[in-house]
């Protein structure tokens, strides 16, 4: 295993922020963790990174960086309806989505595109198009690193909620996810209700939906909203969409008409982040290099050579606008390091 120091990290967050680690490895096998845990001469404070597609990185980072590059796909076991595929938590996600539909397992054809590692899907529990990944997940195997060993973290052991899940707290900085078992299903069960799909479905001329044809359908929606982080440094939604007791949503469509609602719970709804960031005048607005995206107001972007500090100072101040205009505070999806 090979330690590097003082290592660049802008090719490996999708922000493109230029901060550097003091020490810097990458993890192929979970073996590693072992190795790193009995190393005193490490630094204790370790910084876990995926695709880097869900950070803000703000300042240099005092400590071990681990990039995760586990690979590996293994089946484990199946039934009539079911598939059990254990996925190395390295494996790039949106491969693993293709890899299942090339295999006609469902499940997860719905969140095709969605940057990131398969490791961090279950962190904030990735979802888009009306599916969450917990749905399809049967456990979460990472290295504790107290107990010093590889842990099982079933399904109903992770709380998983919208865009939270156990590895957001009690385990925060707690765990390396080493891999993830999936529950795929055999025989799909479609889900084309949300958003733009059934639309987009009709324009490609499909007739009877199927897995492959539904991802399709899901990556042309996103490539046509959502700027390819390749061409603008972004990490996806940066808020997370509200959500508000049902009667503050009642007084406040009083003075706001319009405002959009999502049910959530008997006696709450959700509110659309990027709508309350537009009404407050933030769509396409630029300083510098730094702004809000002029397609979709709840992405943040880094026009070249924006710092950290300055997406944050312009988060800091959406915040602020949201909260005087409707009274809601927004919270940052991204992880701020
Ligand atoms: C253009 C764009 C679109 C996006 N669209 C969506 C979307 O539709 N839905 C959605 O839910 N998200 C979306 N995201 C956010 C992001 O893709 C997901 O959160 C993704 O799961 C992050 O994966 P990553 O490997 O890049 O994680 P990273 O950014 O590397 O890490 C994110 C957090 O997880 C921790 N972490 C990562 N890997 C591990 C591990 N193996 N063990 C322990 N901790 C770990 C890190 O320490 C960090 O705190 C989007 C991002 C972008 C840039």
């Amino acid at each position: 295993m090979q330690i590097l120091q003082n290592i660049s990290l802008k090719a490996y967050n999708t922000f493109g922020m230029d901060v550097h680690a003091d020490y810097y490895t990458a993890i192929t096998q979970p073996e590693q963790l072992a190795a790193i845990t009995a190393d005193a001469s490490l630094p204790a404070k370790r910084f876990v990174l995926g695709g880097g597609s869900n950070v803000l990185l703000t300042q240099s980072l005092h400590g071990l960086v681990l990039h995760n590059k586990i690979k590996g796909i293994e089946k484990i076991k199946e039934d009539d309806e079911h598939i059990w595929v254990s996925v190395g938590a390295g494996e790039v996600w949106h491969d693993f989505v293709m890899y299942a539909i090339a295999n006609h397992w469902a499940g997860i054809e719905n969140l095709a595109l969605i940057p990131g590692t398969v490791g961090a899907a279950p962190i904030q529990n990735i979802g888009a198009y009306g599916v969450e990944v917990k749905d399809a997940i049967d456990c979460v195997t990472g290295w504790h690193w107290d107990m010093k060993q590889l842990l099982p973290f079933y399904n109903d052991e992770c709380a998983f909620g919208y865009r939270d899940s156990i590895f957001k707290h009690q385990l925060k900085d707690k765990v390396f996810i080493t891999s993830v078992t999936f529950r795929l299903n055999k025989k799909p069960k479609y889900n084309t209700s949300y958003g733009a799909i059934e639309q987009e479905l009709q324009k490609m001329g499909v007739t009877e939906p199927t897995i492959a044809a539904i991802a399709d359908a899901v990556i042309a929606i996103r490539s046509s909203k959502l700027p390819n982080p390749r061409e603008i440094g972004n990490a996806g939604s940066f808020f997370k969409n509200p959500t508000i007791p049902a009667t503050q949503y009642e007084t406040l469509k009083e003075t706001f008409p319009t405002i959009p609602s999502y049910p959530a719970g008997e006696e709450t709804v959700k509110v659309p982040a990027g709508w309350l960031i537009e009404q407050c005048g933030w769509k396409g607005f630029r300083a510098g290099d730094v702004g809000v995206h002029e397609k979709q107001a709840l992405v943040l972007v880094n026009y070249g050579n924006a710092t950290g500090g300055a997406v944050w100072d312009l988060s800091d101040n959406i915040v602020k606008t949201v909260h005087d205009k409707f009274h809601i505070t927004l919270e940052r999806e991204v992880q701020v390091w």
